[in-house]
C-alpha cells in the first residue's frame, strides 16, 4: 500500500480528516455499433447536418423537479447538434425508437462484471436518467444495470464493486457559450460501460492506484476502446461531516491524484474559511444586492468601464463582516473570491471584481465608501461586483451569488464540479437531487440465462498481472518496460512487429512506448504520431535505413508536419545510410585526432571517441555498428 508515501503532498493529515474518494470510470467499449442503434462507432471530422432544440423539464413528466434541472432551464441555453450520416441516424436525433441493445456490448459488460466478481443480475432493466445539459438530444441517458457488488484486487487490498452498469455516452461537446452549445452526434450512443466504486479514505496516490489497477483491469478483456478521451472518472470527493462534491470527467488516469489533492485542498480551505467567519462573531451572514450602475458610472476600473460604455449594468452585493475573506488563501490558490468567480463565469459573465482585489482593478476608495453606503454597511463590510451588458444574467448572477455567500458558514457545498487540464476543479452546478430515474418503455427487459453467462466464462481474460509478466518473459523486458507496454496504446502494435521485425523487442518497445511520451512532453501534436508512422519508422530501422537513435528525430519532424512521412523526414534529416566507407573514414580521422589520449589511457579512451564518431554520424548510423568498428580499429592501429 502506498498510503504512507504522500504525507507531504497535502497540508493535512488526509485519513485524520476523512478524505473520502468514490470512483465511478465510465470506458467507451469496442464494439462495431452503437448501443442502441447499428451506426458504427466513428469520430466525424465533418458534420454538413445540423438542428436546433432547446430542452424544458416539464412538471408532469419529472414529477418532482431536480434543482439541477432547474439550474441548466434558468440558463436558457439553445442546442445545436451537428451531425454526419456516418456516424449518426434518426435515433441520436431522438426522431426513431432506440433499437434493442447491442449484444456485443451487453456481452463485454457481463465479461467485465464476471472479471470482478460481481453478481449478473438476471434481467437487465434499461432505465432513462434525467440529463439536462443538452449533452442528450431526448433529454435522458439510457443506462442499465448489469451486475452489483464484487471487489477490485489494489496492490494488496481491495475496493469494493458497487455496480457495473452498460449505458451510452453522450455528444461530444463542439462549443460552450453563454446562450448556446453545440454538440457533435458522433459521440452519442457509443457504449460504456461505467463501474462505481465503494469509496476509499486516504491519500490521493492511492485513489490513482485504484482507478490505474480498474483501467488495467478493463482493458485485460481485449474489448474496450483505446485513446485519448476513451476513458473517464467522475470522483465523489467529501471530508469528514462535509458534503459531497461531484468531480466530473478527469481524462487522464494520471491526473486522478493531482484532481483529488486540488479538490481536498479547496474542500479543507472552505472549511478554514467558515471557521474564520465565525471567528469574526458570524452565524447568519447578513447580505444584499443593490443596483450599482449610477455609483460607478464615473469609474476608471477598465473592466466596468468596457461593460458600461456597452450599456451594462452593474450591481454591487454588499456582505456584512466580509473584509478580506474574499482574498483570503487558506492553501495556495484556493479563494472565495474565485469561488464566486466560477459561478460568473457558469452563468455567461466573466467574472465578479471583489473588494480585496479593488485597487488592482482600479476601483477608488471613494468608489468603495460610495456602494458601502449604498447597502448602509460600515467599513467591516466586503464588496462583490457583478458587472455584464445584460441586466437579466447580471441579477441571476447576483442571486447565485448571494445565495452561495449566504451558505459560506457551511463550509463545503455538494456540487458538481468539472476537472481541468491542469488537474483543478471548475464549479458546473448544483448537485442533481435522486429522483430522476425512469423505466425506458421503448426497450423489454433482456433476460441474462445461465446458459448465456457459461458460455461468456469461457472466455474469460487472463489477469493483467499474468500478461504484464508473460511480456517481461516472453520478449526479454523488464517488468517495468513490460508493465508500460501493457499501459500503453501500442501494446497490439507492438505484438505485431516484434512478431515481424528482426530488432530485438525491447528496441521496439522503447519506439513504441518512450518515444510519444518524450515527444508529448516536448509539446509535440500527438495525433501525428499514429500507430501507422510509428510502424513505418520502426521498419525503417529494422532495414537499417536509419540508427535507431534517429527514430526520435523522425517522428518529431512527422510530429511537427515538417516531414510527411518517413522518407521524407530521411531525407530532410540527410540521415540516408552511411556507407562503411564513410564510417571507416570518419572512424580514422577521430582516432588520427586522439592520438594522444589514445597513448595515454589505452582502451579507456574507447568511450570518448564512440561519442566523437557518434556525433559526427548523427544518427546515420546504428551505435552498436559503431562500437564494433571503433573496437576494431583501435585493435589494428595498435
Ligand atoms: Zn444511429
Amino acid at each position: 500500500m502506498e498510503r504512507q508515501a504522500d504525507g507531504a503532498t497535502l497540508p493535512f493529515d488526509p485519513v485524520a480528516c476523512q478524505l473520502r474518494v468514490g470512483l465511478e470510470i465510465h470506458q467507451q467499449l469496442a464494439t462495431s455499433t452503437k448501443l442502441f442503434c447499428p451506426c458504427p462507432i466513428v469520430k466525424s471530422d465533418e458534420l454538413p447536418l445540423s438542428f436546433e432544440r432547446r430542452l424544458r423539464p416539464t412538471q408532469s413528466e419529472l414529477g418532482q423537479i431536480d434543482p439541477a434541472a432547474i439550474f441548466e432551464f434558468n440558463k436558457g441555453r439553445v442546442n445545436l447538434y451537428k451531425w454526419n450520416p456516418e456516424s449518426a441516424c434518426l435515433v441520436e436525433a431522438d426522431e426513431e425508437p432506440p433499437r434493442p441493445p447491442s449484444k456485443e456490448a451487453m456481452e463485454t459488460a457481463i465479461l467485465v462484471a464476471e472479471v470482478l466478481g460481481s453478481a449478473v443480475v438476471d434481467e437487465v432493466h434499461v432505465m432513462r436518467k434525467l440529463v439536462i445539459d443538452g449533452s442528450n438530444t431526448s433529454g435522458f441517458q439510457r443506462t442499465a444495470i448489469i451486475a452489483l457488488g464484487g471487489a477490485l484486487p489494489v496492490d494488496g487490498t481491495a475496493v469494493a464493486v458497487q455496480t457495473v452498469t452498460v449505458e451510452e455516452d453522450s455528444s461530444r461537446v463542439l462549443k460552450e457559450g453563454a446562450q448556446a452549445r453545440e454538440y457533435a452526434l458522433d459521440r452519442l450512443g457509443v457504449p460504456l460501460v461505467e463501474i462505481a466504486l465503494d469509496h476509499v479514505v486516504g491519500v490521493p496516490e492511492y485513489v490513482e492506484a485504484v482507478a490505474l489497477s480498474l483501467g488495467r483491469t478493463l482493458r485485460s478483456t481485449g474489448r474496450v476502446a483505446r485513446g485519448q478521451g476513451t476513458i473517464r472518472q467522475d470522483l465523489n470527493v467529501s471530508l469528514l461531516g462535509g458534503q459531497v462534491v461531484e468531480v466530473k470527467g478527469v481524462q487522464k488516469l494520471n491526473l486522478i491524484a493531482k484532481v483529488v489533492r486540488y479538490e481536498a485542498m479547496r474542500q479543507m480551505g472552505l472549511v478554514k474559511i467558515a471557521e474564520e467567519i465565525k471567528k469574526r462573531g458570524v452565524s447568519e451572514v447578513e447580505c444584499k444586492a443593490e443596483d450599482a450602475t449610477r455609483v460607478m458610472k464615473g469609474t476608471s476600473s477598465p473592466v466596468l468601464r468596457r461593460i458600461l460604455q456597452k450599456g451594462g449594468v452593474v450591481t454591487c452585493v454588499a456582505v456584512a463582516d466580509f473584509a478580506g475573506l474574499f482574498g483570503l488563501e487558506p492553501f495556495p490558490a484556493i479563494r472565495l473570491g474565485k469561488e464566486l468567480a466560477e459561478i460568473a463565469r457558469t452563468n455567461g459573465l466573466g467574472g465578479v471584481i471583489h473588494s480585496d482585489e479593488f485597487a488592482k482593478q482600479g476601483i477608488s476608495e471613494e468608489e468603495s465608501v460610495a456602494l458601502r453606503a449604498l447597502a448602509g454597511y460600515d467599513s467591516d463590510a466586503g464588496l462583490v461586483l457583478v458587472a455584464g451588458e445584460a441586466p437579466e444574467r447580471v441579477e441571476t448572477v447576483a442571486a447565485l451569488v448571494v445565495d452561495r455567500l449566504r451558505k459560506t458558514t457551511l463550509g463545503v457545498l455538494g456540487e458538481t464540479r468539472a476537472a481541468t487540464e491542469d488537474g483543478e476543479t471548475r464549479y458546473q452546478r448544483p448537485r442533481p437531487g435522486a429522483a430522476r430515474m425512469y423505466p425506458e418503455t421503448d426497450i423489454p427487459e433482456i433476460a441474462v440465462t445461465e446458459e448465456w453467462k457459461r458460455s461468456l466464462r469461457t472466455m474469460m481474460p487472463v489477469p493483467w498481472k499474468e500478461k504484464v509478466a508473460a511480456y517481461s518473459v516472453r520478449y526479454k523486458l523488464s517488468e517495468e518496460a513490460a508493465l508500460q507496454l501493457y499501459d500503453s496504446d501500442n501494446s497490439k502494435l507492438f505484438e505485431d512487429l516484434a512478431a515481424k521485425l528482426k530488432l530485438e523487442p525491447s528496441v521496439i518497445a522503447s519506439m513504441l512506448v518512450e518515444i510519444p511520451v518524450r515527444l508529448s512532453r516536448e509539446g509535440i501534436d500527438d495525433s501525428k504520431i499514429t500507430p501507422r508512422a510509428l510502424a513505418s519508422v520502426s521498419s525503417a530501422v529494422d532495414e537499417g535505413k536509419f540508427a535507431k537513435e534517429a527514430a526520435i528525430d523522425v517522428l518529431r519532424s512527422i510530429g511537427r508536419g515538417e516531414s510527411r512521412d518517413v522518407e521524407d523526414a530521411i531525407s530532410k534529416l540527410g540521415l540516408s545510410g552511411m556507407s562503411d566507407e564513410e564510417l571507416s573514414k570518419i572512424i580514422g580521422g577521430v582516432l588520427k585526432r586522439n592520438e594522444a589520449l589514445i597513448r595515454e589511457k589505452g582502451d579507456r579512451a574507447f568511450s570518448v571517441l564512440m561519442g566523437e564518431v557518434m556525433k559526427l554520424a548523427r544518427g546515420r548510423v546504428d551505435g552498436q555498428k559503431v562500437s564494433r568498428l571503433l573496437k576494431q580499429a583501435m585493435e589494428e592501429s595498435r
